[in-house]
């Protein structure tokens, strides 16, 4: 079958070449060819072509020749539509036989000229003959005698001589190439890269410049900036006597491209051609407005540029990249914006293993907060706090975390456990702190009375052994490989300045103490949206008064242990308005269930016993008779504050000192509380009138006026359906994505990491909707609520503060659905600053 002359297109500044019908590298060839670059002459073949040719149709080697001088080397190489997608390797030296290497060797010199031969019959024979590699790879120099050699091999196994003919020579390596795309292994290879079923292949053919003969001659690559960091410096290897990209395989004999104290440079040795080169890389980087690799041959001293592809790079360089070609004028703000993926943004925030580091990895769980530390085993809160004080990083092991955990989270580097997902305990504190953390990592065997981890190949670590949690990949590694530090450079800042010039929603955090408001104001989150006021009582010496208030007999008891409470609350509440500085901050009032505060085990009753001076039994059977069958559906959130008003009424009443004591010092504060898990109206009325009259009170005592905000937590599906209702007492509703999604599936948030990823690969749940918003389900919960919150009260404020409020898919159902903000972890406030923008552009 003959070939249709246009699938076969001389690469010329007018030619009719496209990315999507003759791939990436044809098209990147032709913006060099328009941009006046030294460009060997370059033929394209486009996807129809190749796939004909991979069908069985006899490649029209002729056409393409003609396109080429008579004695003209060829090489192909392939041209997909995204380089990610891979491609058979390139084939050099097409067109090399007896009489060219004779006609050359005068040239060149002898030995050039037969390896010019050797490397093209030994490519030959393994991609296109398919002979054993073995046999071609063994040869100890690569002179005449080696290529003498090969040539007889390649007769014997082949059982032909080695083709003379360019054209049957050409035809052969377009079949071989074409073919190896079309093969399964290729196929699944680039499908798991994203490449759709009938990605196509095109093949680009270009006339050989040497880098092998007399003067100055080699090949290499040079780039403009460091692929690590993305700053500025002429990075890349050359090689003498070469071709391809030879000089990045053999480093020991290449040399730098700019002077270099680490060895002699083409810059000393030969001037001229490397200032030619750094002259069209800049050209390249300023037309094709982008960061180029530049691959370049010298052939006696003169700069042939045979391709140009994206520099290979970091999140941290790519995001460095995007500044600096905006900044030069190259690309508008919004384009630079478009080219960072935010969730990358996150590798930046916390130190990670270096990415060439060798991974001994023990198993792997699911990646709950990211960031990478190693440590040495500790299995509990306690030893954590004591390898802490001895200036060691311990990293935390348990089964799960609960709150009695967080001094030992605070303590650790990492946390490791054995049960739990995305909303669990330990992943929720994780992201909180910035603490790297893997959980579900149920691979592994914990052994907590042996102090023991075993590995499923049967390795065991015991306390105090060294492993690594790499919470970006979800991996446990044994030992400390090397990383790389976080990095929040000027770069950094200027980006999301950007970002935030564009976006359209507001993005606060979730942050609970004082050192996540810092982080929250580090990362310029526009206030906090989630203060989870019991995560302050777990701190330091809050733990006896919570205790005895919860044992209290009477009202008057409880008020007793209350009061003590009182200046501890009050002044974390004056220290996050002081740090955050007359941005808004939202403050939910207590929502767990009372038993998470009470020990579990024996030893833990009989201390609380002493604490408390009670008898061992009293305080045993009162554990037990606050325990429930559903602590998570039991008396906790505005259950509880309406069952034992006396808590919310001391939590209301330290808002309000602190407002009024921070806003004397600082920018006038208007508190924003937030009453959770409710779910009819009424339960918002009965909270609401008992606020009213503390902040009335506290006016009173201290004869001045404060102004506050009450709102809603909605997070039950009834929250949701009452929503109007609902809004009528609401200055503003906000999201607990997390239980509304546990409510909405009947799912249990601490349960779901056991089958979650059976149900994911399946597919009865496209992501984890712990992680990723169930927008067909819970999203629609949502947008019944707001169009009915809003019929309630029009200028109600809506937010999302769950931990979907991180994630870049949620956002933008939030912000279709016209939520005021999102409100995650401080460590995500980057993320979504980034994805918000990227949604509004
Ligand atoms: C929620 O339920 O979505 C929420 C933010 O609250 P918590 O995670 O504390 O239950
Ligand atoms: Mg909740």
């Amino acid at each position: 079958m003959q070939q249709e002359p246009s699938r076969i297109t001389p690469v010329a500044a007018d030619a009719p070449i496209a990315t999507p019908t003759h791939g990436g590298r044809a098209k990147c060839l032709q913006r060099l060819v328009r941009l006046d670059l030294p460009v060997p002459r370059t033929v394209a073949l486009s996807f129809d072509a190749v796939h004909d040719i991979a069908a069985g149709g006899a490649p029209d080697a002729e056409a393409i020749l003609a396109g080429f001088p008579a004695d003209a080397l060829l090489c192909v190489r392939p041209s997909s539509q995204d380089p990610d997608w891979g491609g058979p390797g390139a084939v050099l030296n097409i067109g090399m036989n007896d009489a060219r290497r004779a006609a050359l060797a005068p040239l060149l010199g002898e030995t050039a000229a037969a390896r010019l031969y050797l490397r093209f019959v030994q490519a030959y024979a393994l991609q296109v003959a398919r002979l054993d590699p073995d046999l071609f790879e063994r040869f100890e120099d690569d002179g005449p005698e080696a290529l003498a050699e090969a040539l007889a091999v390649y007769e014997e196994e082949a059982e032909e001589p080695f083709p003379q003919d360019r054209a049957v020579q050409l035809a052969a390596v377009l079949r071989a190439m074409a073919r190896a795309w079309e093969g399964t292994s290729a196929r699944l290879l680039r499908q798991a890269r994203g490449a759709p079923a009938d990605a196509g292949l095109g093949l680009v053919v270009q006339e050989m410049a040497f880098g092998l003969g007399r003067g100055e001659c080699g090949s290499g690559v040079l780039q403009l900036v460091s692929s690590e960091t993305g700053e500025p410096r002429i990075t890349g290897r050359y090689l003498r006597q070469s071709q391809g990209r030879e000089a990045l395989s053999d480093t020991e004999a290449a040399l730098y491209l700019a002077r270099d104290p680490r060895g002699p440079s083409l810059e000393e040795a030969a001037p001229e051609a490397f200032a030619e080169l750094v002259a069209h890389a800049r050209h390249m980087r300023e037309k094709l407005r982008e960061e180029m690799q530049v691959e370049f041959t010298l052939e006696d001293g003169r700069v042939l540029i045979l391709d140009g592809v994206r520099v290979a790079r970091t999140p941290r360089a790519a995001l460095r990249i995007a500044v600096a070609l905006a900044e030069d004028g190259i690309l508008p703000r919004e384009e630079a914006l478009m080219r960072v993926e935010p969730g990358a943004l996150s590798e930046l925030l916390h130190r990670q293993v270096a990415p060439g580091a060798r991974r001994n990895r023990l198993a792997s769980g699911v990646a709950a907060s990211p960031g990478a530390a190693s440590g040495r085993i500790v299995f509990s809160a306690d030893a954590a706090q004591a390898a802490a004080a001895r200036g060691e990083a311990a990293v935390l092991v348990r089964r799960e975390t609960s709150p009695a955990d967080i001094r030992g989270m605070h303590a650790a580097v990492a946390v490791l456990t054995e049960r739990g997902g995305m909303t669990s305990h330990a992943a929720v504190i994780g992201r909180g702190l910035g603490l790297p953390c893997v959980v579900g990592a149920s691979e592994l065997g914990f052994h907590m009375q042996d102090r023991a981890l075993v590995a499923p190949d049967g390795r065991t670590l015991r306390e105090g052994d060294i492993i690594t949690v790499d919470g970006t990949t979800g991996d446990v590694l044994a030992g400390a490989p090397a990383m790389v530090e976080a990095a929040l450079d000027d770069a950094f800042r200027t980006f999301l300045s950007w970002a935030d010039a564009v976006r359209d929603i507001g993005v606060r955090a979730n942050a609970d103490t004082p050192d996540d408001a810092q982080t929250a104001r580090n990362f310029e989150a526009q206030g906090i949206g989630l203060c989870r006021t019991e995560h302050m009582f777990f701190e330091g010496d809050r733990m006896t008064p919570m205790r005895e208030m919860i044992f209290a007999d009477t009202p008057e008891d409880r008020r007793a242990a209350l009061e003590r409470l009182l200046p501890m609350q009050r002044r974390d509440f004056v220290e996050l308005f002081r740090i955050m500085q007359g941005k808004p901050v939202c403050i939910r009032l207590f929502d767990p269930p009372l038993h998470e505060f009470l020990p579990r085990d024996r030893a833990g009753l009989r201390e609380l016993a002493a604490a408390l001076d009670l008898p061992l039994s009293d305080v045993t059977r009162r554990v037990e008779a606050l325990g429930e069958y559903n602590p998570m559906l039991g008396m906790r959130g505005v259950r509880l504050g309406i069952a034992v008003p006396e808590i919310y009424d001391m939590q209301a009443r330290a808002i309000f000192e602190a407002t009024e004591e921070a806003s004397r010092e600082g920018a006038p504060v208007v508190p924003e509380i937030m009453i959770p898990l409710v779910s009819a109206r009424r339960e918002v009325e009965l909270v609401k009138t008992r606020i009213d009259a503390v902040a009335a009170a506290v006016m009173t005592e201290r004869t001045t006026r404060l102004d506050y905000r009450l709102g809603v937590m909605v997070e039950t599906p009834r929250a949701c359906l009452r929503a109007e209702d609902i809004a009528q007492h609401s200055a503003f509703l906000s999201f607990g994505t997390n239980d509304l999604t546990q409510m909405t599936y009947g799912l249990s948030r601490d349960d779901a990491g056991r089958f979650m990823s059976a149900y994911v690969t399946q597919g009865v749940f496209p992501e984890d909707p712990f992680h990723v918003l169930d927008v067909e389900g819970v999203g629609e919960l949502l947008s019944i609520a707001a169009e009915r919150g809003r019929a309630g009260r029009p200028d109600v404020v809506l937010s999302v503060c769950g931990e979907h409020g991180g994630d870049a898919e949620s956002i933008a159902f939030c912000r279709r659905a016209g939520f005021d903000y999102v409100s995650c972890s401080p460590f995500r406030v980057p993320v979504a600053r980034l994805a918000a923008a990227q949604l509004a552009i």
